[in-house]
């Protein structure tokens, strides 16, 4: 079992066919498996272990993420926007490896780690030069595909392996093999270093859907690239969506009649954005995926039918769906357990469990699945009476006060009513009398001023039990959020450090 095998099928059946465009080159399927064989062959050549990526989307990591395959070894993509401190701790972490990308960085960050590394540009000839000759048949290594750190929003990031079997679990299991037609292309935007990112490649090659990449997200590259290169599909998380919408709002509006679907998730969808998105793009399908990295990304949906159903219903259990993540794929289980592990019924809130081939579980310093092979999302939500699955935020985000679990959600959601409160984040602040309490940040929304904290505690309190009501409150211009949307509540818990 080897990822592989979704490149080699492609480029069997169609050779020439452009399967990748990405800075104006055009690369076909047999050109691509081509340069994964020539990239495999410089792997074996140098002995490399693993083979890491510092660089943003190109033909150099989809070229990567299958030679490492090829060869038989894990394919390491790391994030190149982090700090200078934490990145040099992953190079230290994933060393010795063979590092395409930001050379530079690599020898200055971690000069003594033997490090075998290559500009972009010198992989990629490499990888063609040594294409024709170079062996066919995959190494069968220890059967890890890839190594990929999670975001690390609440703790430092973690080191998820992913298997060959789980993710050609997961892609065999929801794309039909060249389902796409010539004219399909799919627009992808997000980095290589993230699971979203290695599954848009995946799934795109196997459906034989020509791969658009944009190398650094911009909404104005994106509705360009969309409009010339005639997208039919793309995935963009909530935050790449919001700054979308806002250039059509203020008029910039190319032809964007050939995108049939719109995939989204990574983080929570503001209501009020899906819906603005849905209006303005009546005839383009809108999907909510969620995943997490450790399930080879995507394992429960809410698909066009569910947001169509949903916008156009007066039944408000079937309106409140459009902020549900959908059902689980078929594929999968969900379980939602309390914390004693017992399994709960219907509208009870608990931990979300998942089960299934596509589902790694693993990291690289232990296995993270219980003997029944289930995996604790750390993802706390419900399932309603459908089967449709809700999420309400991390369960390490919840606020403990005096033994009284608080979900930063309900805070969220109350304050972000207020017609004057762009974002909201509710953390857990040091308290001496009740060891935790909430702390408050919100961001004004321009250009009214931030309501005062009275009547923001009135807020609350009106709307909530007394011990929702925050403790502390800061304002700020914009609450932090990495590039993929996810809000980095670990600096929002800073932000109560000083003051
Ligand atoms: P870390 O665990 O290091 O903080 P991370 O969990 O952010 O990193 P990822 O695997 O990239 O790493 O993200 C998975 C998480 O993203 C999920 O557990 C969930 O909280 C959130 N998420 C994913 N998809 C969605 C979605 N469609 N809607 C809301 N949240 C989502």
């Amino acid at each position: 079992m080897n990822i592989s095998l979704l490149l080699q099928m492609a480029a069997e059946a169609e050779p020439d066919r452009i399967g990748l465009v990405c800075d104006g080159h055009r690369w076909s399927y047999g050109a691509l498996l081509g340069a994964a064989r020539g990239a495999a062959a410089h792997i074996l050549e140098t002995g490399a272990t693993h083979v890491a990526l510092l660089d943003e989307s190109s033909e150099a990591a989809a070229i990567a993420l299958f030679g490492a395959a090829l060869a038989g070894v894990p394919y390491v993509p790391l994030n190149y926007r982090l700090a200078d401190a934490d990145l040099g701790a992953l190079l230290k972490r994933v060393a010795p490896a063979c590092v395409i990308g930001d050379v530079d960085r690599v020898q200055r960050l971690d000069p003594r780690s033997g490090h075998i590394p290559l500009s972009r540009g010198d992989f990629v000839a490499c990888a063609e030069a040594l294409a024709v000759g170079a062996p066919e048949d995959p190494r069968e290594g220890e059967g890890i595909a890839a190594q990929i750190f999670t975001s690390g929003t609440t703790a430092a990031p973690k080191a998820a392996l992913l298997r060959h079997a789980n993710l050609l679990s997961y892609i065999l299991g929801t794309v039909d093999f060249a389902s796409a037609s010539p004219e399909e292309a799919a627009l992808v935007c997000v980095p290589p270093y993230h699971i979203a990112g290695i599954a848009a490649l995946m799934s795109s090659i196997y459906a034989m859907r020509r791969i658009v990449l944009l190398p650094a997200f911009d909404p104005d590259a994106w509705l360009e690239l969309a409009a010339s290169e005639r997208a039919s599909n793309a995935f963009v998380v909530p935050t790449m969506l919001a700054r979308i919408i806002a250039r059509m709002d203020a008029g910039h509006r190319p032809d964007l009649s050939s995108l049939q679907a719109i995939a989204y998730g990574g983080g929570r969808m503001p209501l009020e954005l899906i819906e603005r998105a849905l209006a303005l793009l009546p005839d383009t399908g809108f999907t909510n995926a969620y995943g997490l990295t450790e399930t080879s990304s995507t394992i429960a949906l809410l698909g066009p039918e569910d947001h169509r159903a949903a916008l156009a219903s007066d039944d408000p259990a079937v309106r409140a769906r459009l902020a549900s993540v959908g059902k689980p794929l078929p594929t999968v289980e969900i379980e939602i357990r309390d914390e004693d592990g017992r399994v709960l019924p219907a509208g009870e809130r608990g931990e979300i469990y998942v089960r299934g081939e596509q589902v790694s579980g693993e990291y690289r310093e232990r296995k993270a699945l219980d003997a029944g092979g289930w995996f604790p999302t750390r993802d706390a939500g419900w399932l309603d009476a459908e089967g449709y699955l809700f999420l309400a935020g991390r369960a390490d985000d919840v606020i403990v006060r005096g033994g009284e679990n608080i979900s930063p959600g309900e805070i969220e959601d109350v304050l972000l009513t207020h017609p004057s409160i762009a974002d909201a984040a509710a953390v857990a602040v040091p308290s001496v009398e009740w060891g935790e309490a909430v702390g408050v940040a919100i961001a004004a929304r321009a250009p009214h001023p931030a309501p005062s904290e009275d009547e923001l505690r009135t807020l609350i309190r009106n709307r909530l039990r007394s011990s929702r009501v925050p403790e502390r409150i800061v304002v700020v211009d914009a609450l932090p959020y990495n590039e993929m949307g996810k809000l980095l509540r670990r600096e929002v818990k800073k932000l109560f450090q000083t003051g």
